[in-house]
C-alpha cells in the first residue's frame, strides 16, 4: 500500500523550464551574426549536455554552458555585452518568485487529509532549490527535501532504504520519464507522469508508453488523488 508521496519540483509544483527557454531565446538572439537559431539550440544542448558530468542540472551550469557556446559559436568573437548579457539573465532566473503550478496547493492539502508522508526530491543547485522552497511556502507540507546531483534508480533506492520505506510504499509524481518515473518503476515502486509543455529535450526518452513501462499518466496535477485511488484497487 503506498504510504510516501515523493514529489518532483520543477516543473512539477512550480515553474521552471520556462525560464531555462527564455535563455535560449536569448542567447539565439546574441548569436544571430554568428550562427542560425537551430545551430545555437543544438549546440547549446550538445555542451550543456557534455557538461552534466562536471558542473551537474541547475542554473550556474546553463550559465557556464551559455557562454561556451556564446564562445564556440562566435569564433571567440563575442565581448563583454554579451556575456553580460547571459550574467543577467542568470540572475533574473535566480530572482524568480516560485509560481506554484494550477492545482498543486489544493491536491497537497487533500493528500495530507488522507494521511500520505510526502516529500520532494529535486535535482539542481542546492542554494536556488532551497530558496524555491522557501518562497513556494509548501514547506511545512514535506517531511523531507531531497537535493541530488542526479536520479537515477539508485539515487531512489538509497532515498528508501534511508527512510525505511518500501518500493510498493512509494509513488514518484514528475514531469521527466527519464528521471522521476522509469527510475522509480525499475526498483518497484509506482510513477505518476504529469508532462508538461516545456520539457528539456534531455529529460526526453522516446518509445516508452505508461501501458508497457507501467507508470499511470495525467494531463493536471489535480488529477493525481483519483490516479492513486484507481491505483490502490490494481
Ligand atoms: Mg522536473
Amino acid at each position: 500500500m503506498i504510504r510516501w508521496i515523493a514529489f518532483d519540483a520543477d516543473d512539477t509544483l512550480w515553474e521552471n523550464e520556462k525560464y531555462y527557454h527564455k535563455g535560449q531565446v536569448l542567447l539565439a538572439a546574441l548569436l544571430e551574426p554568428y550562427q542560425p537559431n537551430e545551430v545555437v539550440e543544438a549546440t547549446l544542448l550538445q555542451i550543456e549536455t557534455s557538461n552534466l558530468p562536471w558542473y551537474g542540472y541547475g542554473i550556474k551550469s546553463f550559465g557556464l554552458s551559455m557562454i561556451e557556446t556564446a564562445i564556440q559559436l562566435s569564433n571567440g568573437e563575442v565581448g563583454s555585452k554579451e556575456i553580460n548579457s547571459i550574467l543577467n539573465h542568470l540572475r533574473y532566473m535566480l530572482s524568480q518568485p516560485a509560481e506554484l503550478l494550477p492545482g498543486v496547493l489544493e491536491t497537497i492539502d487533500i493528500l495530507l487529509q488522507k494521511d500520505f508522508r510526502l516529500m520532494v526530491i529535486t535535482k539542481g543547485d542546492l542554494l536556488d532549490q532551497e530558496r524555491k522552497l522557501t518562497n513556494s511556502k509548501l514547506q511545512k507540507y514535506f517531511e523531507a527535501y531531497e537535493v541530488v546531483s542526479d536520479k537515477l534508480d539508485e539515487t531512489y533506492a538509497r532515498i528508501l532504504s534511508r527512510y525505511d520505506i518500501l518500493p510498493n510504499e512509494f509513488l514518484m509524481v514528475g514531469n521527466s520519464l527519464r528521471s522521476d518515473i522509469l527510475p522509480v518503476i525499475k526498483i518497484g515502486g509506482y510513477g505518476v507522469y504529469i508532462p508538461h509543455t516545456f520539457t528539456w529535450e534531455h529529460e526526453q526518452v522516446s518509445g516508452t508508453s505508461s501501458h508497457a513501462d507501467g507508470y499511470f499518466q495525467i494531463e493536471s496535477f489535480k488529477e493525481l488523488p483519483g490516479v492513486i485511488e484507481k491505483i490502490k484497487t490494481l
